[in-house]
């Protein structure tokens, strides 16, 4: 575990003010872990494209951060996303997370591609490459995309993602780690060669996490389920805290004993695991003040 971990940061964008306050909290604590870079999400069809570019200009302007931002295709005509595109370049944005999206109706339901629209994450990559210089990320799906027919598929539709000219592929959250293992295996016999970071979720709501986990194909092990047994977020935030930055903890070292030295991180606009979870792994330099102190789970959402 010599190597140095290159680490980025997944949020979303604030609803209201109080949520803002949150945000960036958030963000200013996780620059304390000098991440690579940052990332906003971007909701359905547009739905949050101005609070996005809010959180990203506000990112830009109070800290030194590289920030991403997500981009989807879903009911929107290819004029539209190339707009948004255009607009985040003129702010100065030169990071990208292209991604198909999920339709409005939410996860799980049938996906139909606009008709003047990008079908997939690979199409608007290609899109955001044509529009100059950057760095793209893209999707990647260790327990196969719900929507993929097969291995063959989906494999196949991250290895257009790099031929489009996909940087990495930052993945979907899981907790069975050789799952990941066997999915960069098909991924590299598929001559995907791009780095392929393991997305870790510290579970800061395990209810939440493992009905969202149902919906878009990760699976929760039966040992996972059993450790949250009795163990409500709500009603017991420190007990609930302390177990999420454990588990995570074991997962990020057992990344790291394979060699995975990129680590891509969802915050749920929360610094305190993440930050937990990085310094008991060893990603970064345990300050002495936050040595000694266990996660009191009061930042909860
Ligand atoms: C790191 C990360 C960040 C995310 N950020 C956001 C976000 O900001 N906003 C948001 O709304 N959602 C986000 N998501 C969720 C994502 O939008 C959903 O998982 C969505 O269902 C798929 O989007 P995608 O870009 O991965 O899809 P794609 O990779 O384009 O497609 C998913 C699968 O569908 C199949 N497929 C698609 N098109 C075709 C085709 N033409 N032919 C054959 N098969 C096809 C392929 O098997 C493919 O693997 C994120 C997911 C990840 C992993």
């Amino acid at each position: 575990m010599g190597t140095k971990a290159r680490l980025s940061f997944e949020f979303f964008p604030a609803k209201n003010e109080a949520t803002e306050v949150k945000l960036m909290q958030a963000v200013h604590g996780v620059a304390a872990l000098s991440p690579d870079f940052v990332s906003v999400t971007y909701g359905a069809g547009g739905t949050t494209r101005d609070r996005t570019a809010d959180a990203v200009r506000r990112i830009m302007a109070e800290t030194s951060l590289a920030v991403a931002t997500h981009m989807t295709c879903v009911d929107a005509s290819r004029a539209e996303v190339d707009g948004v595109v255009a607009q985040f370049r003129t702010m100065g944005v030169r990071r990208f997370v292209a991604l198909r999206g999920d339709p409005v109706a939410g996860v799980g339901s049938a996906y139909v591609a606009p008709r003047d629209g990008y079908a997939n994450g690979a199409d608007l990559c290609a899109a955001i490459a044509a529009t100059g210089d950057g760095d793209i990320s893209v999707s990647a799906y260790p327990e196969k995309h719900p929507e993929s027919p097969d291995w063959d598929a989906d494999i196949a539709m991250l290895k257009r993602k790099q031929d489009h000219g996909a940087a990495r592929a930052l993945t979907q959250f899981f907790f069975d780690c050789d799952f990941f293992e066997r999915y960069v295996e098909r991924a590299r016999a598929a001559g995907v060669v791009i780095p392929i970071v393991p997305g870790v979720l510290p579970i800061h709501n395990f209810r939440q996490v493992a009905s969202f986990a149902k919906r878009c194909g990760t699976s929760i092990p039966g040992w996972l389920g059993g450790r949250f047994d009795g163990v409500d977020a709500d009603t017991d935030p420190a007990v609930h805290a302390s177990l999420a930055v454990e588990i995570a903890v074991r997962q990020v070292e057992l990344l790291r004993q394979r060699g995975h030295d990129e680590l891509h991180f969802y915050t749920m606009n929360r610094a305190d695991l993440v930050t937990a979870v990085c310094r008991q792994a060893g990603l970064v330099a345990a300050s002495p003040s936050a040595r000694h102190q266990p996660v009191t789970g009061a930042e909860a959402a």
